[in-house]
């Protein structure tokens, strides 16, 4: 059984790994952006919090995200593993996940880091936006999620850097290969 997570910049294709990860260890794929996402658009009092700050491509607060999380933990599906999309992203949501797994009885095996140039990124981005008609994905907006990743979430990463438990992936590449790079990291870290 594998419990671990997954952390890209914006545009690193996490959520296209994620999914295969889960597929290949059945393990359950939880991203926190689909959460926020799918409660933005049923339009819920969690939605209603997040949306501003997803538009304006900032963290939705520590104390929403973290509540949400812990809940999402408590289900079922994650007895047999889980992989986490976008979570944690600042040291407050690392604190709060060792918190929550403690008192569960559990540790997470492996992190995954997916890495990328930040120009490629925001042509990646840009080109997404412009593909579904996201107007609001603005270059501005991209490059600012890009500096938040940099300035909160690398630190969450040297975090479990010092635990040993990080795999490093070039996230550049065919979907396929990259995919190959990630199992052959993944055998490496647990
Ligand atoms: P993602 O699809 O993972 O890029 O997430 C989309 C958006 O959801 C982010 O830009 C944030 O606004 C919000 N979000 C997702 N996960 C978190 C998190 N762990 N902490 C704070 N905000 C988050």
């Amino acid at each position: 059984m594998t419990r671990m997570l997954i952390i890209g910049p914006p545009g690193s294709g996490k959520g296209t790994q994620a999914a295969r990860i889960s597929d290949r260890l059945g393990i359950v794929a939880i991203s926190t952006g689909d959460i926020f996402r799918a409660n933005v658009k049923e339009m819920t009092p969690l939605g209603v919090e997040a949306k501003s700050y997803m538009d304006a491509g900032d963290y939705v607060q520590d104390s929403v995200t973290n509540k949400m999380v812990r809940d999402r933990l408590k289900e079922a599906d994650v007895e047999d593993g889980f992989l986490l999309d976008g979570y944690p992203r600042t040291t407050a949501q690392v604190d709060e996940l060792d918190d929550i797994l403690a008192s569960i009885d559990q540790q997470l095996d492996a992190v995954l880091q997916l890495t990328a140039d930040d120009e490629e990124l925001v042509k990646r981005l840009l080109g997404r936006a412009a593909q579904d008609g996201r107007t609001d994905d603005t270059e501005e907006v991209v490059r600012h999620r890009l500096d938040l990743y940099h300035e909160k979430t690398e630190e969450v990463v040297s975090k479990y850097a010092d635990r040993g438990i990080v795999a490093k992936v070039d996230g550049i590449g065919g979907i396929d290969e990259v995919t190959d790079r990630v199992m052959t990291a993944l055998k490496d870290v647990q």
